[in-house]
């Protein structure tokens, strides 16, 4: 594993990085305050990312997209994850699972989201089935050659300002050894599509201006050329697309990371107080230690799995790792800074404050903490028949 950077990942690093710096930053407090992106602004960042070459630029060249192999791409995303998500979803990465798009699906799903001519939004979690995505209820009943689909999912990220949904849903049953198993579909469906009602969602503490919402799905009929991928096959290719998502979670937790140590160090050496910076003292500069430390570790651990994954080579656990310990870390990191600069810390008039509700909900979405640990154990536990 090379630990350094070539040229140009260099470049686009600090391309990523100046373009957070000045069309996010500016942005970011009247977002989170008011809870809304003007949809002039997304589409100036949107603009803005496509003029860069930059949208999709998780997805190959032979499609329109950048063709960023899994180590450049977590350099980008950690970048971005030092802005604003409700603003940086606008600096387009598409679903990798739309790769699986096939036909005419192609044009009418893939290219499209690749161009940054519509958006995407993927629904799998609902009211009763969270981490335990086979308990899921959204079921498709098959009608002659349609699928009419009921049920609901709820906290779908970014649906509201979506095109169309991959929406996951059960298709049928089958019994194994461990009892039965529901098998799954995954389905493109058009917003407007009738039956299918896209109602405003939750109000989280994390990451305001960036919304989920709840679906609604009555009757709602689809014909077969909206499956996407094969019937019954959904976890197939949710486990080949989605498979990488996590690092994305891991990666932009350590770009916060680094922002708010960047604001905590400097405030260290500079506020007095007892006539010395507050820094002198070790159980300040003993913080400061740690925080490095801790995000230089989510950092290795996050770019050495998409170096796995770049090899070709098994990285489940690693990729579990790198998003268990970097959303861990993040949340032990906003918090010290928050006692490095006192009261300070908790007033609006900082954005300290902000990074510490947003850190909340890394431990929770795209799998939990304890659904993480469960992954990583099990792969070391496997070997062993246990
Ligand atoms: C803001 C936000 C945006 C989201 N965006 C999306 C989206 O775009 N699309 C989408 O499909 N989903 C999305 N999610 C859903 C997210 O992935 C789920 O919240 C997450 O998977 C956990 O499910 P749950 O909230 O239902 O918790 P539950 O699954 O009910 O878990 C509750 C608690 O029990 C623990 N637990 C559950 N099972 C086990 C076990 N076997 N062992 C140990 N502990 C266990 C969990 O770790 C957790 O602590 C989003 C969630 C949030 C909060």
């Amino acid at each position: 594993m090379n630990f350094g950077l070539n040229e140009e990942q260099e470049m686009i690093v600090k391309t990523v990085r100046d373009f957070v710096e000045t069309e996010i930053y500016p942005h970011e407090n009247g977002v989170d305050r008011t809870g809304i992106v003007p949809p002039e602004l997304a589409e100036e960042i949107r603009r803005k990312c496509i003029d860069l070459g930059f949208y999709a630029c998780n997805f190959p060249e032979d499609v329109g997209g950048a063709g960023l192999d899994h180590t450049t791409f977590t350099l980008v995303e950690r970048e971005l994850g030092r802005g604003s998500m409700a603003l940086t979803v606008f600096f387009g990465r598409p679903s990798g699972i739309l790769m699986a798009c096939e036909g005419e699906q192609r044009e009418r799903y893939l290219l499209p989201a690749v161009r940054g001519e519509k958006i995407d939004a993927l629904a799998i979690t609902e009211p009763d089935a969270g981490s335990d995505m086979r308990g899921m209820k959204c079921a498709a009943r098959q009608d002659g050659s349609d699928f009419v689909l009921n049920g609901t999912k709820h906290f779908i990220s970014h649906a509201d300002v979506a095109d169309f949904l991959i929406v996951f849903a059960a298709t049928d049953e089958e019994e194994t050894p461990k009892g039965t198993k529901k098998k799954i579909t995954a389905f493109l469906v058009d917003r407007g599509t009738p039956g299918f009602e896209i109602r405003k969602g939750y109000e989280s503490v994390s990451h305001r201006g960036y919304h989920n919402a709840i679906l609604n799905f009555t009757d709602c009929r689809l014909p077969k050329s909206q499956v996407l991928g094969e019937v019954h096959r959904g976890f197939d290719i949710a486990n080949e697309w989605l498979y990488g998502t996590r690092l994305t979670v891991a990666a932009t937790c350590v770009g916060r990371a680094r922002r708010v140590f960047d604001m905590a160090l400097p405030y260290a050496a500079e506020r007095k107080q007892f006539g010395r910076p507050i820094g002198a003292n070790q159980g300040v500069s003993f913080k400061l230690a740690d925080m490095i430390t801790e995000i230089d570790a989510a950092d290795l651990l996050t770019l050495s799995a998409a170096w796995r994954l770049d090899a070709g080579l098994s990285a489940n656990r690693e990729v579990a790792s790198a998003k268990l310990y970097a959303s861990e870390m993040l949340a032990r990191v906003t918090d010290q800074a928050i006692q490095i600069f006192g009261g300070m810390g908790l007033m609006d008039d900082l954005p300290l404050a902000r990074f510490w509700r947003d850190a909340r909900v890394e431990r929770i979405w795209d799998g939990t903490s304890e659904i993480q640990r469960h992954i990583i154990s099990r792969d070391l536990l496997r070997p062993f028949g246990a």
